[in-house]
C-alpha cells in the first residue's frame, strides 16, 4: 500500500510502499481509508519540531470504511463507515477520570498510522459517520470538535455579545460558520489576508470582514467599540497583543490556535486584574467529538462545501503539490484521497 511518511532527519515527505497492516489486538480494527486531512499547522510542527517520534506520527483527521475487525468488537462491524477521533487516552488517571483524555498523563497516544491505504485504530479512537454525513465533510470533524470544546469553555456565549474572530484561516472561518450556522450575527473576522476574507465574504454571513489596521484605527476611532469575546485562531502574538486591548471587561480570550513554541507575547497583569478579562486555550477533546459530527450533519452544505471553504483534494502521490499549494496560500486546507 501507498504511505506518505516524513523522514525525521531530512524533514521531508517520501512516497513509500508498506505492506499492508494486520489487525493487532481483539479490539482494534482495520480501516481503508478514503481521506485524510493535512493543513498548516503540520507544516509548521514538521519546521519546527525537533521531536523525531512527533514527526513520525502524524495521523489525524482519517475516514474510511472497515475491512476488518478484532474478535472482541462488537458495536463496529465490517463495511461501516468511520472517522478517527482524538486521542482517548488511558481511562484510568486523574485527567481520563475528569473528562480530560486530551492531558492523559500516560501519554499513550500512540501512533495509528501516518497517511496511508489502510490503518489499524482501536475502537475506542473511531466514531461511526451517520448516512446524512459523507466521510468527505466528515474530515472537518476534528476542527469542528476543537470549536465545539471551545464553546463549552468559552461559553456562556450569548446572542448580544460583540465577538471578534482574529485570523480568518481554516479554523476561524469554521469558527464564522458555526456562529452564523447557531444565529450569531454581531461578529466581526479581522485578517490581513484578503484571500481568507473572501473566503468568508462569498458565505454571505453578513459580518465585518476588516484588517489587523482597521481594527487598531476603529479602536482608535470608535473608543468604546470592544468585544465581549476575542476567538483568536491567527496563533500570531502581535495579534494576541492586540485582541487583548480589544477585550472588553469581563472579556474572553479564547486561544484556537497553536502558536510556535518558541513565540512570546506581552500581558499586563494590572489590566487583566482590574478589568477581570480570562484568558484560556482550547484543545481537542475526544468527547466533543461525537458533537462535531452531529453539527457538520446540521450545517451540511450552506457552511461546509469544500470549494466554498477553499479546500482541495489532491491524490496522495501530489502530495508535492499539495504542500505547496498550502506554501502558497491557495487553498485553506488539503485533504488527500486514498481510494
Ligand atoms: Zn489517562
Amino acid at each position: 500500500m501507498q504511505s506518505l511518511m516524513v523522514i525525521p532527519k531530512t524533514k521531508k515527505f517520501e512516497l513509500v510502499q508498506r505492506s499492508i497492516p494486520k489487525v493487532s489486538g481483539p479490539d482494534h480494527v482495520l480501516i481503508k481509508v478514503a481521506y485524510a486531512g493535512f493543513y498548516e499547522s503540520d507544516l509548521q510542527l514538521l519546521e519546527k519540531s525537533t521531536d523525531e517520534q512527533k514527526l513520525m506520527s502524524f495521523r489525524h483527521e482519517i475516514t474510511g470504511i472497515i475491512v476488518d475487525i478484532g474478535n472482541h468488537v462488537t458495536l463496529f462491524k465490517k463495511g461501516d463507515e468511520v472517522v478517527v477521533g482524538p486521542n482517548a487516552g488511558c481511562g484510568c488517571c486523574n485527567f481520563c477520570r475528569s473528562g480530560k483524555p486530551h492531558f492523559c498523563s500516560m501519554e499513550n497516544d500512540s501512533t495509528i498510522g501516518i497517511w496511508a491505504t489502510f490503518i489499524v485504530a482501536p475502537v475506542n479512537r473511531i466514531h461511526k459517520v451517520p448516512e446524512n454525513v459523507s466521510l468527505q465533510q466528515v474530515i472537518l470533524a476534528k476542527h469542528l470538535s476543537h470549536l465545539v470544546n471551545g464553546w463549552d469553555i468559552a461559553g456562556p456565549i450569548t446572542i448580544s455579545m460583540n465577538i471578534l474572530i482574529t485570523g480568518a484561516g481554516i479554523l476561524g472561518t469554521l469558527w464564522a460558520c458555526m456562529l452564523h450556522h447557531q444565529g450569531y450575527r454581531n461578529v466581526t473576522i479581522s485578517d490581513d489576508n484578503q484571500k481568507k476574507l473572501n473566503v468568508l465574504r462569498k458565505m454571505n454571513t453578513g459580518f465585518s470582514l476588516i484588517t489587523w489596521d482597521k481594527l487598531k484605527e476603529n479602536q482608535k476611532t470608535t473608543p468604546n467599540n470592544y468585544f465581549d469575546l476575542v476567538i483568536e485562531s491567527s496563533g500570531d502574538p502581535s495579534v494576541m497583543e492586540l485582541a487583548l486591548s480589544l477585550l472588553q471587561k469581563g472579556g474572553k480570550l479564547c486561544c484556537c490556535q497553536m502558536a510556535s513554541p518558541n513565540v512570546e507575547c506581552c500581558m499586563h497583569p494590572f489590566e487583566v486584574f482590574m478589568r477581570e478579562l480570562s484568558i484560556f486555550g482550547v484543545h481537542e477533546n475526544c468527547f466533543s467529538f461525537q458533537m462535531a459530527i452531529k453539527l457538520i450533519g446540521a450545517m451540511e452544505n450552506r457552511y461546509l462545501n469544500y470549494d466554498s471553504l477553499k479546500i482541495k483534494i489532491f491524490p496522495l502521490k501530489q502530495y508535492q503539490e499539495a504542500v505547496e499549494a498550502i506554501k502558497r496560500g491557495t487553498v485553506s486546507k488539503v485533504v488527500f484521497s486514498l481510494d
